[in-house]
């Protein structure tokens, strides 16, 4: 058992951090503060390889692994966690059409979406499939060679600047549930936005609530078998993002910090010198230390093929949580500066906040969990 990354993991590492470093953490507060897109970011991370990362070279992308877009996402995110989740959700979007769409679907999507050149986005929660995805009301009726969507979709991250929406719809009976559900490449210009919310953190990539009205779609747009979507995306472990997500925030929450506590004297000392300063550090630091490894873990039994549904749950919850109580004690630790957007520890905070509750609510995370600990 190694712990170590390879020469060519950590070469990859240390290109993405590189431009994190240099091209988005110094425009991250102000992207923030003005809720502004990080387009330019985004064009470039998809000139960089980076949207079609995990997909295979035959179409367009980079032919990685889990353990790469966990790397690759712990950097992104440890800049700006916003960039990371819209990067991340439109990776798994194509996922999924590499996975389970037709070679004709792969052909004419994936390369333009390996580029970032064709933006993908998620449209699986409604107001009433929030935690019960399976409670969605979206309906596809098939016309012939046509479906006729009918419904909404909300917190579909990135809408505003995507161009399709992969969009979950019921194609069957309640009593064929999970067999009911069918998968949609929706263009955007397909629906109207209802709202667009002003939220905590993650302010700079929109989740709007979105509404199909009789909209049609060709058949060769609907993305894996006819009722099967649901249960084929759950063999999809795209998942592992949002703990990477979380791990970014909390590692950079914790080099600020400790940045902060070497610089800042009280007392005739550096408050770093502190017992319960360097006791907080170094609890802060085996919390990102844990996240990361399970986040680590978790890819690359996916990557081997093997059940990660345990350890994907493990680190989703564990590292998300880790994120909140990490980033709050770094805030704590810059005293009331860590109280304004003077630093970058409150932005962190917010960011982290969303990601116990995206991805999956951590309760049922905790639920996969002592199912299979109970098993
Ligand atoms: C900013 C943002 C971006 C998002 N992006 C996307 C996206 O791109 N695409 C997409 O499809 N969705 C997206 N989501 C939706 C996200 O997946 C849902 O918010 C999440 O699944 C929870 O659903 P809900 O908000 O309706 O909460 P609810 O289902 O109402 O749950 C509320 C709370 O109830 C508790 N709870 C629920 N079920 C249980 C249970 N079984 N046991 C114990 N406690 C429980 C939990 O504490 C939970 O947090 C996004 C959400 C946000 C806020």
């Amino acid at each position: 058992m190694r712990f170590t990354l390879t020469d060519e993991q950590a070469a990859f590492r240390d290109t993405v951090r590189e431009f994190a470093t240099e091209e988005i953490e110094p425009r991250a507060s102000e992207l923030d503060r003005n809720e502004e897109y990080p387009a330019e970011i985004l064009d470039s991370l998809g000139e960089m390889g980076l949207a079609g990362l995990t997909l295979s070279e035959e179409h367009g992308g980079e032919g990685g692994d889990l353990v790469d877009l966990v790397l690759a996402i712990e950097e992104l995110s440890a800049a700006m966690m916003p960039v990371a989740s819209a990067l991340a959700l439109h990776l798994g979007v194509a996922t999924v059409v590499e996975r389970f769409g037709t070679d004709e679907q792969a052909e004419r999507f994936l390369p333009e979406m390996s580029r970032f050149e064709t933006v993908g986005a998620l449209g699986l929660s409604e107001e009433e499939a929030g935690s019960d995805k399976l409670s969605m009301e979206t309906t596809a009726e098939r016309d012939g060679d046509e479906w006729v969507l009918d419904g909404h979709k909300r917190w579909v991250t990135n809408f505003l600047d995507a161009d399709v929406v992969l969009t979950y719809a019921r194609t069957g009976p309640d009593e064929d549930a999970p067999h009911n559900i069918s998968a949609f490449l929706v263009p955007t210009e397909a629906f109207e936005v209802d709202h667009v919310w002003e939220t905590l953190g993650a302010r700079s990539v929109k989740s709007p609530k979105v509404t199909l009205a009789d909209v049609r779609v060709p058949d060769d747009r609907r993305i894996g078998s006819v009722g099967e979507a649901y249960v084929q995306r759950s063999r999809v472990d795209v998942g592992v993002n949002v703990p990477a997500r979380a791990v970014g925030l909390a590692r950079a929450a914790l080099e600020d910090a400790v940045e902060h506590v070497t610089d800042r004297r009280q007392f005739d000392e550096r408050i770093g010198d502190f017992q319960g300063v360097r006791w907080e550090l170094a609890e802060m630091s085996s919390q990102v230390d844990a996240a990361r490894l399970l986040t680590l873990r978790a890819a690359d039994l996916a990557d081997r093929g093997r059940d990660a549904g345990q350890a994907m749950s493990t680190a989703k919850f564990y590292a998300t949580e880790a994120a909140v109580d990490v980033t709050n004690d770094a805030l704590q630790l810059h005293g009331g500066v860590g109280y304004t957007a003077a630093s970058d520890v409150e932005r962190y905070l917010r960011d982290a906040r969303l990601l116990t509750i995206a991805g999956g609510p951590n309760a049922l995370h905790r639920d996969t969990v002592a199912d299979a600990v109970l098993e």
